[in-house]
């Protein structure tokens, strides 16, 4: 057995040394210059440089991550991470997927403000937003299965703990930053349970933060909204899949891919890093937009609590934005400085403020434990009312039913109905026109309600199924302190 993690509780720490890696193609060149910022200030932080990506998956290291980078990230904590080239179809993982999860990073922020002088489609709306996203769960575990040869499936795996460590984080980023309110954006009108659990989790941690504003939005208007008026939001938290898809969105409402820093939270570790990529076309030409990674930087030095040379880098990089101050990408046929120009340019500023832009005052993270138990959560009461066997089979529903009722006939348990693709079919409801497949899902009740499921129950009548047709996945149906934990089909009574 492997030994359980205490419950990790997010501890800014304040560490003297920051592990860089400066990552493939136009990392080492904007890290360089974020660096030479860096160096200009009076920050007390040493750097030391690790390896990760290309050049170790090059030494045939197939995480793409050093033990030498693991061990150096696990004594100092916090990371200034450039963008690392995945190699496609040679069996190599993701080394940025390897650090998230070794190290838990289980929040994604991703603030998307309007810069002076950055043009996009919502310039002179005072977009400032951020975008929380929980950055390890959800479909994210990438447990899938092939159930028949035709139906594909995906776990999508939400935790209690994981909501409450997410949800905090959002309410604890905008208290930081002394913002106004919170929007929980989820699709909880259809999963009930998963994203469910986050819409409950917020509305249950939301009166520890009184000061704030607590909303819901349903993330398909969210989507909307921030197309049609994005100033409206201040901070958002959703699930990984829905933060993934939206907080990309949010980067194209601020300047784009050059201009969106973003930091990945642990308990134990905290990564920052430009939002975008190893842009390989550009790369050793002097030619990258750094500001990315600078702003990057700049949250970095927020969260390890130095607050006025945070403020006097990020003041240095909208002065010279302000100020024409542009690379390629934005230059347009300009002229336009290089990648380290761009860094002279902020370090002959620092020291002076923009007269039209504020820096956001900041204020340290705190992080109360979460209320969550450390692994499991209990239920006083629990107890197996049914069974969802899933099946393959060829035929109609109504041919399913009938050889599924005849195969369990004379057991405890009874066929309550069949649903496909999550419609029910058998019995069949007056006007569902389900275009079926091969996949059904049949739920099993006990002919005497009142009595209790056993597994003894569960493995008879999969023998029985199992003579009639393949099953491939079994559910029970559980009910916890009298709440059901499990949905019923589409036209179910
Ligand atoms: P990309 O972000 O590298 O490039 C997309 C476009 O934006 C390109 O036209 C590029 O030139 C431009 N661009 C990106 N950053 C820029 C900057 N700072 N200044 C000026 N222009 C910039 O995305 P991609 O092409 O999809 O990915 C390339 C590689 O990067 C892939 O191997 C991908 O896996 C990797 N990647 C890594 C990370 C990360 O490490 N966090 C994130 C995204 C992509």
């Amino acid at each position: 057995m492997t030994a359980q993690r205490p419950t990790p509780v997010f501890a800014p720490v304040v560490p003297r040394t920051v592990v860089v890696i400066p990552g493939d193609g136009i990392g080492p060149e904007v890290t360089a210059a974020t660096l030479r910022v860096l160096a200009a200030l009076d920050t007390q932080l040493d750097f030391v440089t690790a390896e990760a990506g290309g050049a170790v998956f090059a030494k045939g290291i197939k995480s793409g991550v050093t033990q030498e980078t693991i061990d150096a990230i696990a004594t100092h904590r916090v990371v200034l991470k450039g963008p690392l080239a995945t190699p496609i179809g040679k069996g190599e993982k993701s080394a940025n997927v390897t650090l998230r999860k070794l190290f838990e990073t289980y929040g994604n922020v991703r603030p998307v403000r309007e810069l002076p002088g950055v043009p996009t489609l919502y310039a002179g709306k005072g977009v400032d937003l951020v975008i929380v996203r929980e950055n390890v769960e959800d479909l994210y575990g990438g447990i899938e299965h092939m159930q028949t040869p035709g139906v594909a499936q995906s776990l999508k795996l939400v935790t209690r703990k994981g909501c409450e460590k997410i949800v905090r984080l959002a309410f604890e980023v905008a208290r930081s930053e002394g913002r106004g309110r919170v929007t929980c954006a989820t699709k909880a009108n259809i999963l009930k349970l998963t994203e469910g659990m986050l819409q409950r989790v917020f509305d249950e941690v939301a009166p520890e933060y009184p000061d704030l504003v607590a909303e819901q939005m349903l993330v398909d208007n969210c989507a909307h909204q921030l197309v049609i008026a994005p100033e409206q939001f201040e901070v958002i938290v959703m699930t990984n899949m829905n933060g993934d898809i939206l907080s990309d969105l949010a980067s194209g409402l601020g300047g784009g891919l050059g201009f969106a820093p973003s930091a990945n939270l642990g308990a134990d570790c905290a990564i920052f890093e430009a939002v975008h990529g190893t842009a390989p076309g550009i790369a050793g030409q002097d030619k990258a937009n750094p500001v990315a990674q600078m702003l990057s930087a700049v949250m970095m030095l927020r969260y390890l609590g130095r607050f006025e040379a945070a403020n006097a880098m990020e003041n240095a990089i909208l002065v010279a934005l302000e100020e024409g101050v542009h690379t390629a990408d934005l230059a347009r046929g300009k002229p336009a400085v290089g990648t380290q120009g761009f860094a002279d340019a902020v370090i002959a500023r620092l020291g002076r403020r923009s007269d039209t832009w504020a820096v956001r005052s900041a204020q340290p993270m705190r992080f109360p434990p979460p209320t969550s138990p450390a692994v499991a959560v209990h239920a006083k009461e629990r107890t197996v009312v049914g069974c969802d066997v899933f099946t393959e089979w060829g035929g109609t529903a109504e041919a399913l039913g009938h050889a599924l009722e005849a195969a369990v006939s004379g057991s405890a348990m009874r066929l309550l109905m069949i649903s496909n693709r999550g419609t029910q079919v058998y019995p069949a409801t007056g006007g569902a026109q389900t275009d079926a497949v091969d996949h059904w899902r049949c739920r099993f009740v006990p002919r005497d309600a009142a009595a209790p499921v056993t597994d003894a129950h569960i493995l008879e009548l999969l023998a029985r199924v199992g003579g009639t047709c393949p099953w491939m996945h079994v559910e029970k149906l559980q009910v916890f302190d009298g709440v059901d934990g499990f949905t019923k089909a589409q036209g179910q009574a």
